[in-house]
């Protein structure tokens, strides 16, 4: 064919922000506009709102709304007095904030393996993880769970062996907010379960946000203490070293409406991960839900032998078709965390990961077409 008539490579998006902003239109203008009226941008109505909303739709009995899911996290730690000779229990395969927030207390993070199919915390090396712990003479005082690209870790099990250690359970689920197990979402399943509104996460605002979940009233008072400084019975009453990370009323009035189409785009997700799966599954090792479990695919990660993906990548781009790496180095590969334990010194599972996968683009407005060209490429990249 000759070049010149040849059409336009059209790039397509990773995540497609834009398209959900163009639906929701108005509403988001409008529910910005009361915010810049009533000019109560910090602890505004709409934040009220938004936290008893949230914690409904999460079948938890309170939500805390905050300014990011790192500091979701921090201030779950904060409450629980996690400090210096304390380790935290998370997996090494997930975004570095799961253990960043646990060495910001002053406390150890101690990574554990997790499983090749599910992607998360092996339940079996969270058990080990507390002897690795101990034998370093630390306090195992609490494990973070993390719902790796939108599906739930395995609660029931990490309930089990938390119970058995007498560990707290603070869930991650920055990625995995509105996916169920066992018929209940994230956010009712941990004691307390962290959450992220970044924008590309699969609830995000227009900028940073974050929130905690939990049935704790006692841990509730703490947050919204925590979030203002450590305030007691006013702002200049201050009871305890906080910080200043609160949800920011505009944020919350954005998610207020994103809210509302958020189930119908969980399902049109999910129908798009059907598609990937049926189009790609003789090619690729494509990701499996366990029964009685749904993901909200904050990503969708297909698995490669070692050394396959970059050529996969190397030929999907120049067809405009972007793939991202999550994540080609584990926690305990990164210059600022190798210095922390690992169990059984060597989590394999976690290393094999970070060398197989890759991710296509995934958001809830992903159009048959668009996805085919994506699952064409994919097949004939891979079966060239
Ligand atoms: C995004 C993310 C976070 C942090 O959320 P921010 O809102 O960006 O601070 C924490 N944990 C995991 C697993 C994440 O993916």
């Amino acid at each position: 064919m000759n070049q010149s008539v040849r059409a336009p490579i059209v790039p397509i998006p990773f995540i497609d922000v834009g398209a959900q902003r163009r639906r929701l239109g108005r509403a988001i203008d409008d529910a910005i506009a009361r915010v810049t009226t009533h000019c109560q941008f910090i602890q505004g109505p709409e934040v009220i709102a938004f936290e008893s909303e949230l914690a409904a739709f999460c079948g938890a009995r309170y939500a805390v709304g905050c300014a990011s899911g790192t500091d979701a996290l921090l201030l779950v730690l904060m409450a629980r007095g996690i400090g210096p000779g304390d380790a935290v229990i998370c997996p090494a395969f997930t975004f570095c904030a799961t253990a960043e927030v646990v060495v910001l207390t002053g406390a150890t993070p101690v990574f554990a393996d997790v499983d090749a199919t599910t992607f998360n915390l092996d339940t079996a090396s969270v058990t080990r993880a507390v002897a690795t712990a101990k034998r370093h003479g630390l306090t195992p005082k609490m494990v973070i769970p993390v719902d790796l690209f939108g599906l739930p870790a395995d609660h029931d099990a990490i309930a089990a062996v938390a119970k058995a250690e007498g560990l707290f359970v603070l869930d991650d689920a920055a990625q995995g907010l509105g996916a169920t197990y066992k018929g209940r979402r994230l956010g009712s399943l941990a004691p307390a379960t962290a959450t992220s509104f970044f924008p590309a996460k699969p609830l995000g605002c227009y900028g940073d946000g974050g929130a905690v979940l939990t049935d704790d009233a006692g841990l509730v008072e703490l947050l919204k203490s925590l979030r203002v400084h450590g305030q007691g019975s006013d702002r200049y009453d201050n009871v305890r070293i906080g910080m200043t990370s609160r949800l920011d009323t505009i944020q919350a009035a954005v998610l207020t409406e994103k809210l509302k189409i958020f189930a119908e785009e969980i399902a049109a997700r999910d129908r798009i991960a059907q598609r990937y799966a049926d189009g790609l599954k003789d090619v690729a090792l494509v990701p499996i839900v366990p029964e009685g479990l749904t993901s909200v695919w904050a990503q969708y990660t297909i698995r490669l032998a070692p050394g396959v993906r970059d050529g996969l990548a190397g030929k999907l781009r120049p067809q405009g078709i972007p793939t991202v790496v999550y994540y080609p180095k584990p926690l305990h590969r990164l210059e600022a965390y190798r210095q922390f334990p690992v169990v059984d010194n060597g989590i394999p599972v976690t290393d094999r990961l970070a060398e197989e996968v890759i991710s296509l683009p995934m958001h809830a407005y992903l159009d048959a077409p668009t996805q085919d060209r994506i699952i064409e490429a994919v097949r004939a990249a891979l079966t060239a």
